[in-house]
């Protein structure tokens, strides 16, 4: 994780950290791009974060945008049509009961529309900091199991594998530290293994021989 938190100084910031960077960790902007950023390349999550809030940036004001209206902005967010229904229905729940204010408990935040394990648990590490959560996405889950840490089939199995795999002092970071290299160097197909600052301690478990020299 040393050699992780060095190599990826100067890369590209995932999408939902650089918003929660430019917001100053404003938890309804964080959990509202992250709903957005599901199964989205970073820099139209970026895009159609920024449009979104530029036009409403808090939960009464998105909750009385029509739907088809929060549509037009995130577009091309993948499954935009679901993600904008979402979206309002999550400002209501909000508005109706935390009294407009993102809930700061993975119990509470995962009752809202559109928020599993994944966005619950960035939320509590971008928007209140937690030191007691791993968000698991497709990168944390791929390379996780390539290093050997996890021998998992699903995101939410690694997730619950990863806090008796590893100290939990890196688990805000490994989220961060993950997504970043497997945008980067650990790609999901054709990982840089030959470029990778821990290629020493990776089996590269599930990797093809020809990615892996
Ligand atoms: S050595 Fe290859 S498989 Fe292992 S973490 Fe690096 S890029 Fe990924």
């Amino acid at each position: 994780m040393r050699s992780l938190a060095q190599a990826i100084t100067g890369l590209e910031l995932p999408a939902v950290e650089k918003i929660s960077e430019e917001q100053a960790e404003e938890p309804f902007q964080i959990l509202i791009a992250t709903i957005l950023s599901a199964r989205t390349q970073d820099a139209t999550t970026h895009a159609a974060s920024t449009r979104l809030f530029r036009r409403a940036r808090t939960s009464r004001t998105l909750a009385a945008l029509p739907v088809k209206e929060i549509e037009r902005l995130i577009y091309p967010v993948s499954f935009y049509r679901n993600k904008a229904r979402h979206v309002k229905a999550c400002c209501r729940m909000l508005l109706d009961r935390f009294g407009g204010r993102v809930p700061s408990t993975m119990q509470e935040l995962v009752m809202l529309p559109g928020v599993g394990r994944k966005t619950a648990n960035l939320v509590m590490i971008l928007a209140f900091k937690s030191l007691h959560n791993i968000c698991v996405d497709t990168h944390v889950h791929r390379i996780s199991n390539r290093l050997g840490w996890v021998k998992t089939k699903l995101p939410d199995e690694t997730e619950q594998a990863l806090y008796k795999a590893t100290n939990s002092r890196w688990w805000p970071y490994i989220n961060l530290y993950l997504v970043t290299w497997g945008q980067n160097v650990c790609r999901p197909i054709g990982p840089r293994c030959g470029d990778c600052v821990i290629a020493d301690v990776c089996p590269r478990i599930g990797v093809p021989r020809r990615s892996a020299t």
